[in-house]
């Protein structure tokens, strides 16, 4: 490993892949997080739409500890009852009739993949494997899920580009119409893309979408990993439109609230190749994550939290549109869905997050020059407020900074 020895090891002894900023935290609280000194800080990032609870939720606090007491791991050889309890109420409450639990989106994405693939093979439909997805896309990180999504910055230098993924401009549906054929699989689509700016596909492309892929004999996966779980103020995001059910369905981030837990929800037919031993995982779906994740999934689903994101949302937005006016040297366009929110700057994106961490406000990049809100689905109107009150001081700060 000679070649190697002139590179210098980072401080930390971490693979430098983040972008990190310089903040470690200590605690957390509903919309709070607390820094080793005890600084507080507002957060409109929660762990990138992962803690949709909040951090520290006192119902998944005592479900985790409960369970802790009892068991955390058995293999799936054997039968895991919190599993079943939770597939039931995913598969009650969505167009799915089965599900396979894993540690992450990205697994769940993977699993969504091969089901798709092995669904045609099984039918005795072998050519079709080719699987189209759209650009701005963010479906994880394995080899598959950056090659379904396509962004060349996270599948450039790893090699020969994997065969069967097609990338189309967002939305295009003509561009669509053109590529879907007899050796396509799968089509799959986040409804609202989340790390590429809070784009949400309008409605009508996602029931045109369902049209398609039944008129061509192709699956619809929608990957609501970010967007899913309540985030929009339905459930799932895709039930803003009508006749829009996919055939199989990602979901991960909120549905532990912060513990790691996905699933791949897909229809009886959908599945209908997954059979003995051709998909597994050693974690996914142990008893603490199905612990957690049934309480989580009880709040979530809860026609009162659905409310909350509706109605926080729209205060927000209108918030954010006056914010715009004052500031339309700054905030280019205020878009997205729900708590899923998206602000295009005209200045630097990462530069403007650093203004408002100075005024103790959290959020996440995006692609387009974005930043994107994304507080808990239990965010108060309170909260609303200071969060407006923070960006107008980041705002204003950034303009400081570039009349300097
Ligand atoms: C976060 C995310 C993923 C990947 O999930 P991981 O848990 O990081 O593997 C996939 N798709 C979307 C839309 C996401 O937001």
């Amino acid at each position: 490993m000679s070649h190697t020895d002139t590179h210098a090891v980072p401080d930390d002894h971490l693979m430098g892949v983040y972008n990190r900023a310089p903040l470690a935290f200590e605690r957390g609280e509903g919309a709070r997080l607390y820094t080793v000194e005890g600084e507080a800080y507002l957060d409109c990032l929660a762990g990138i739409a992962t803690t949709g609870l909040g951090h520290a939720h006192p119902k998944l606090v005592a479900a985790l500890k409960t369970q802790a007491e009892k068991l955390w791991h058995v293999s799936n050889i054997f039968r895991i009852p919190g599993q079943e309890a939770l597939a039931k109420k995913l598969t009650d409450a969505t167009f799915a009739d089965v599900v396979f639990f894993t540690n992450s989106g990205t697994e769940a994405v993977e699993c969504a993949l091969k089901t798709a693939r092995k669904y045609h093979w099984a039918r005795g439909d072998g050519e079709r494997v080719d699987v189209i997805g759209f650009e701005g896309a963010f479906h994880g990180r394995s080899y598959a899920a950056v090659f379904a999504a396509g962004n060349p910055s996270y599948v450039e230098g790893f090699g020969p580009a994997l065969p069967g993924y097609l990338s189309l401009p967002f939305g295009d549906m003509d561009a669509l119409k053109a590529a879907i054929g007899p050796t396509t699989a799968a089509i799959i689509v986040e409804p609202v893309q989340g790390e590429g700016g809070a784009r949400a596909l309008p409605e009508v492309c996602l029931t045109g979408l369902r049209a398609l892929c039944d008129d061509h004999g192709v699956l619809l996966i929608y990957d609501e990993i970010q967007c899913g779980l309540g985030r929009t103020g339905k459930l799932f995001a895709h039930e803003w439109a009508n006749d829009a059910a996919p055939d199989i369905m990602c979901v991960a981030k909120a549905l532990g609230d912060g513990f790691p837990v996905g699933a791949c929800l897909a229809t009886a037919a959908a599945a209908s190749g997954m059979t003995v031993g051709s998909h597994g995982s050693t974690y996914g779906g142990n008893p603490l994550a199905m612990a957690v994740g049934l309480a989580a999934f009880e709040e979530l689903s809860n026609p009162a939290t659905l409310a909350n994101v509706r109605e926080i949302s729209g205060y927000f937005y209108q918030q954010l549109a006056g914010l715009q006016d004052r500031h339309s040297d700054v905030i280019a366009q205020v878009r997205g869905k729900g708590l899923l929110i998206g602000l295009k700057l005209i200045p630097n994106n990462r530069e403007f997050m650093a203004a408002a961490r100075e005024e103790r406000l959290l959020m996440a990049g995006g692609g387009d020059n974005c930043v994107r809100l994304l507080p808990s689905l239990l965010f108060t109107v309170e909260e609303v407020r200071e969060a407006i009150e923070k960006l107008e001081r980041a705002c204003e700060r950034v303009t400081r900074k570039a009349a300097a």
